[in-house]
């Protein structure tokens, strides 16, 4: 089959590698229908993040279960299934919790030895405890395979982001990261019953689908100008909730300066760079709560399936670029030089 395979910082390459094959009897494999490049694939693009020469890339992706092992209760050939970016074992403390980003047994697609999602097919360990079964007819409408896409990280992660921050019905929320994860917390908030919703960013394209997700105010400054201009829009107190999806210093204090008293911090960006961004004293003097991660959306699948197949909610607009597997290196360079939002792609 053919995969993507990254050789070195900005040498991503779609190539021949070994089929998939059941290789535990808690496997199936899985041909890819719909898969997509995510921000945080860049940062292995970018050097930002160690990969060995060689491995495999992609970590979204949804499909159809071509072999099931012979202890896969849940699943048969044929199904329509998608995968959240982890694998987990569904059985052990941490499942049963819902932290399957926790899971001992767990893993993530692309690390050595195991399948990319970026690929014609992906080995899926623990399918039982792994996969989610949609519904066959979704296999045939192009809108909706791409919305139910979101299910396998993007929105999940904005979903994780707006719990940890709190966020409930006739909240103020504000958002750090126009990302397709900032814009999915914008419409995780909405989906919570926020009241307000301060979306921070200052690309045109990104912050109108921010609106059409939900966002009723646009602060486009950066830095100081933003904690400013969100302070002014809530009487000078800041907001109770507020989601960080960027992961970088400058984000993380934008996320605390623009926090009220006594509000909470969701943050879902990968932490890079050198420090946290994070003021201890000043959360302890003002109450503030941080709380977030790596989202579990294995958790959240089942709660946001029904309104992503009832059209309740529709993250699809984050797709703003299709590719066939072979221009999978162009994707990364379009995310990179940020001409496009997120790249999806149809193998
Ligand atoms: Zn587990």
């Amino acid at each position: 089959m053919r995969a993507t395979v990254i050789h070195a910082p900005h040498d991503i390459r779609v190539q021949e590698v070994p089929d998939p094959t059941i290789q535990q009897p808690t496997d199936v494999v899985l041909r890819v229908l719909r898969a997509c490049i995510c921000g945080s694939d860049l940062w292995a693009y970018r050097g930002e993040s160690a990969r060995q020469p060689g491995q495999r890339i992609g970590h979204e992706f949804l499909g159809i279960v071509e072999e099931a092992g012979s202890e896969v209760a849940g699943f048969a050939v044929g199904d329509l299934v998608v995968a959240p970016f982890v694998w987990s074992d569904g059985s052990c403390e941490y499942c049963a919790e819902g932290l399957m980003t926790s899971c001992p047994q767990g893993g993530f697609w692309g690390s050595v030895g195991s399948d990319g999602g970026q690929g014609e097919a992906v080995r899926v360990p623990f399918a039982d405890g792994t996969l989610v079964k949609l519904p066959a007819a979704a296999a045939s409408d192009d809108r909706l395979l791409t919305a139910l896409l979101a299910l396998s990280d993007v929105l999940g992660t904005g979903h994780h982001a707006a719990v940890g921050a709190g966020v409930r019905p006739g909240s103020t929320v504000a958002v750090v990261g126009d990302g397709a994860v900032g814009l999915c917390g914008v419409m995780a908030a909405k989906r919570l019953g926020a009241e307000r919703i301060i979306a921070l960013g200052r690309h045109q394209v990104r912050t109108d689908i921010a609106r059409r997700f939900g966002a009723t105010d646009v602060v486009a400054e950066r830095g100081e100008a933003a904690v400013a201009a969100v302070r002014e829009l809530t009487g000078g107190a800041g907001a109770h909730a507020v989601i960080e999806a960027v992961g970088t210093e400058q984000s993380m204090r934008t996320a605390v300066e623009i926090t009220r008293d006594g509000g909470s911090i969701g943050y879902v960006g990968v932490p890079h760079g050198s420090g946290t961004g994070l003021d201890l004293g000043v959360m302890f003097d003002r109450n503030i709560a941080l709380r977030g991660g790596v989202a579990p959306v294995r958790a959240y699948i089942p709660e946001l399936l029904p309104d992503v197949l009832s059209g309740t909610i529709d993250p699809s607009p984050v797709f703003d670029l299709t590719i066939g597997l072979d221009e999978v290196p162009a994707g990364y360079r379009a995310m990179d030089e940020r001409t496009a939002l997120k790249v999806l792609i149809k193998p």
